[in-house]
Order: C-alpha cells, then sequence, then structure tokens
C-alpha cells in the first residue's frame, strides 16, 4: 500500500492526469481526489491510511463485500485458462454458457436468452435497440419511441442518457434524443400531496392515467416501450407506491407497449429478492442487469431477453439475417467467471435471505435514528436501498434552494467521521446501499454517525 507522502504524490498527479466523471474540474483541482488504496468486508481505506464504512457498496454495487479472495482467484483462473474471446458470429465459451444458464434459472419466469455486455449504460442501449429491432421486424418501424421517467437514471451514453430523466444528465449535450419521453417520477412523500392524492393506491392510478394520456398523444403506434427502475435509485430512491406496477401493466397490454426493467441496481438481491421484479408481481419483456451481477469485481452487464421479444427475432432470422448488434467484450469469459463465483457467494451465505430478514431493523433503526431530526422529511427503503430526504421545513416539505448543497455537506462530514454515504444528485436526499455483509454493529455505526452528520449541517444552517 502507499501512504502518507505517496498518497499526496498519487493526489497530485490525479490533477494533472484524469478526467473524472461526474466531478467538477474545480473540486478535483481544489480538494483533490480522494484515492483508494484497499478494502475488506464493508470497509476502504484511502491512501493516507484512513479507513472508511462503506454504507454505499461503492456505487450500489460491490454487495458480496470486498476482498472476496474466491472471486479473485475465479479471476485469476480463467485468465489462464482463457483470458478472452468473443462471442460474435457463433463462438462462445464455457463461463458464459454457464453464467447464461444460471441466470435463467434465477431470473422471473418468461426470460428466454441472456445478451452480455460490459456496463448497465450499455445494456440499457441494448435493450433499447431491441425494442427498435423487434418493432421492425414485425413490421412496425414507426413504432420507436420510449417513455421512461423524470429523474429516472438508465446511464450515460446517448440512448440510455436519453431515457435517463436527471436534467444534469442532459444539459450541455443537446439530449434527450427524439426517440425519448418522460412521465413523472413515482415520488409518494413529496408529488402525491401535489396531485391529491392521499393513498398510494389512488397515486398508482393517476400515474397510469398520465402514462396512458401520453401513449394516447403521442399515438400507440408510436411508442415502443417503457422503461422503469422497480426502485428508482439515483432519482431519490423511490419504491414503488402499492399498485403502481399492476397499474402500469393494464395500459401497457393495452397498448402493445412493451415493459423494460432497469434492475441494475436492484438485481441480485439487494430488495431481499433475487429480482425486484418478482417482488412487485412485475412482468418484463425486458431486465437489464450489471452491477451486482459481478459485484462490481470486474465489469459486466446482462440484458435477460422475454418470449414475447425472442420469439420474434427467433422467427425473423430463419431468414440468416444477424441481430447486427453485439460489443468486443460481449461474452467476456473472466468477467462471467467473476460472477458465477459472485452467484456461487450469494446462494451460499444467502445473502439474498439476509437482506430480506435484516431489511425490517435496517429501517426501523435508520428511521427511529433519524426521523426526529428537524431537517429529515422522510426515510424511505427497500431491502438494502435506503433514502434520507432533507428538508428546510418538515411541515410543507419545502426543500433547501440547491445552491447550498446540504445533502452534500452531509455526506462530507459523515466521511470526515469516517463513514461513506451518497449524496444523490438532484435532490437532498442521502442514499444507503450497504454490502449484504454489513453487521448489525456496522449499521448502527452508520446511522449514529449520518446522525451526527446531519447534526452539524443542522447546526450550520440554523
Ligand atoms: N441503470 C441504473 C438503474 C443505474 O443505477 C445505473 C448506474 O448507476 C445505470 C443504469 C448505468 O450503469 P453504468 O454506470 O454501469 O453504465
Amino acid at each position: 500500500m502507499v501512504a502518507g507522502a505517496d498518497g499526496q504524490a498519487l493526489v497530485a498527479l490525479d490533477r494533472e492526469t484524469q478526467f473524472h466523471p461526474f466531478t467538477a474540474i474545480a473540486d478535483q483541482q481544489g480538494n483533490g481526489a480522494l484515492v483508494m488504496a484497499r478494502a475488506s468486508g464493508s470497509s476502504i481505506t484511502d491512501v493516507s491510511g484512513k479507513t472508511y464504512l462503506d454504507g454505499a457498496a461503492g456505487l450500489w454495487c460491490v454487495n458480496v463485500g470486498y476482498g472476496r479472495a474466491e472471486i479473485s482467484d475465479a479471476i485469476h483462473r480463467q485468465s489462464l485458462e482463457l483470458p478472452y474471446f468473443h462471442s460474435f458470429n457463433t463462438v462462445a465459451n464455457e463461463p458464459s454458457i454457464r453464467l447464461s444458464e444460471r441466470l435463467l434459472k434465477l431470473a422471473p419466469d418468461g426470460m428466454r436468452r441472456v445478451f452480455y455486455g460490459q456496463s448497465g449504460s450499455d445494456a440499457n442501449d441494448t435493450a433499447v435497440k431491441m425494442l427498435w429491432s423487434y418493432n421492425m421486424l414485425r413490421g412496425k418501424p414507426e413504432k420507436r419511441k420510449i417513455i421512461s421517467r423524470s429523474y429516472a437514471y438508465h446511464g450515460v451514453t446517448a440512448a440510455a442518457g436519453s431515457l435517463s430523466g436527471i436534467p444534469m444528465v442532459h444539459q450541455n449535450f443537446g439530449l434527450p434524443l427524439d426517440f425519448a419521453r418522460h412521465v413523472s417520477r413515482p415520488d409518494f412523500y413529496r408529488d402525491a400531496p401535489a396531485r391529491d392524492c392521499a393513498t398510494e393506491e389512488s397515486y398508482s392510478a393517476f400515474l397510469a392515467q398520465e402514462l396512458e394520456e401520453t401513449i394516447l398523444t403521442e399515438e400507440a403506434d408510436t411508442v415502443a416501450g417503457f422503461i422503469a427502475e422497480p426502485v428508482m435509485g439515483t432519482g431519490g430512491v423511490l419504491p414503488p407506491p402499492a399498485g403502481y406496477f399492476e397499474a402500469i401493466a393494464k395500459v401497457l397490454d393495452k397498448h402493445d407497449v412493451r415493459l423494460v426493467a432497469d434492475e441494475v441496481i436492484t438485481g441480485f438481491g439487494r430488495v431481499g429478492a433475487w429480482f425486484a421484479s418478482e417482488l412487485y408481481g412485475i412482468e418484463p419483456d425486458l431486465i437489464v442487469t450489471a452491477k451486482g451481477l459481478t459485484s462490481g469485481y470486474l465489469p459486466l452487464s446482462a440484458v435477460l431477453v422475454g418470449e414475447r421479444i425472442w420469439s420474434v427475432f427467433e422467427e425473423a432470422s430463419r431468414d440468416g439475417r444477424p441481430f447486427a448488434h453485439g460489443f468486443t467484450y460481449s461474452g467476456h469469459p473472466t468477467c462471467a467467471a467473476a460472477a458465477l463465483a459472485n452467484l456461487d457467494i450469494l446462494e451460499r451465505e444467502k445473502l439474498v435471505e439476509r437482506v430480506a430478514a435484516m431489511a425490517p431493523s435496517f429501517r426501523s433503526y435508520f428511521a427511529e435514528t433519524l426521523l426526529n431530526l428537524r431537517l429529515v422529511g422522510d426515510v424511505r427503503s427497500a431491502g438494502f436501498m435506503m433514502g434520507v430526504e432533507l428538508v428546510a421545513d418538515r411541515a410543507t416539505k419545502a426543500a433547501f434552494p440547491a445552491s447550498l448543497k446540504v445533502a452534500g455537506r452531509v455526506a462530507l462530514s459523515a466521511r470526515r467521521r469516517g463513514v461513506l454515504v451518497r449524496a444523490l444528485p438532484n435532490s437532498d436526499v442521502i442514499a444507503l446501499s450497504p454490502p449484504f455483509v454489513v453487521t448489525e454493529a456496522e449499521l448502527s455505526r452508520l446511522a449514529e454517525t449520518l446522525r451526527d452528520a446531519i447534526d452539524e449541517v443542522t447546526a450550520d444552517l440554523v
């Protein structure tokens, strides 16, 4: 490990060499990067030797925790045996075949094939192109628009970034592209009262009606798909209101619109079920996964293709036309080996069951510790995903001016205290998504540190 003076040199070198994602260059030049060195379990240590409890599992992804020699060994073995080969033109490798078999067994009913990429963004682009191609093959070339939701996060590539609904992802890029439309996010805490919806069910009915009106305004013959994160992550950690996906499904079926479940965060256990689609009774045509598939040890994404779409590709390919889409790294054997080892750990240690069992106490512990603070408006969660919304006035739910960066200041204070949490980009929401192996003692430290950080920022603000 590098420490002390070497660490300072790395921060300086980073300033001179690296262009960071989602980073204001002024911050990198000013404060400098937090340079990470090593990690184990739920803890990560920077180059100065300071150790943090990682309450965010990286970017919602290190589900089995850090330092899993079993995954590193699998990567090592596979890279000695067959580090890489492509999957174009009917070429395959054993790890990706074994992984596909396993994913189809774990997935909700009706999934027929697996298509691999390397990130959540490219997997969403793949889903878009599958919908376009599916409709062209069905003789409906005009049926191309895809409806997403405001504040959704589906990634940053041109198509996925268009589906994202976070303004910063569009600004300065001329996005969204013209195939994308956005309806309202399902935010029961903040948006339902403004719609006069007193119950979750009535709010779900309102949102389904809004979706139907959008489809009719756009004309159903031009609408190919609807994409949703089962629990919206980066847009605020928003679990669906009761009855939401049932109400949406009726609208989609009526207008021949396919459903894409973006399970990049929720897939592989984060909500206490292997897939959130199971938990919420969603029957998607495509399921998009990445992150938890390898717990972030190597980059890998997988789009699971359901019967309705697969059968059209299968039929169309009888005349020899390929699905002309794919990546150099599609079906990467070493990444697939990492995913297989990750799934072994999840199954053997019953980590998905662990998340389900611990979820109620995770929620109530944070709610008890935080809900009486004057800045905390809402604590909401699904499994091991939690959002803590900070407000200027709890009675009116008035937000702080964005310029105060309240959630960002709380996250920085927690970091100084040795705990990593994420301030979400679009509102004052702190997101928590600990590794599935987090202990009760670590959860209690996480909640108490977050309380102290909120107290510190409250003292500055009032
Ligand atoms: N979809 C969801 C729901 C995500 O949360 C993310 C990333 O956070 C993505 C897609 C994009 O994934 P990636 O950053 O791997 O491109």
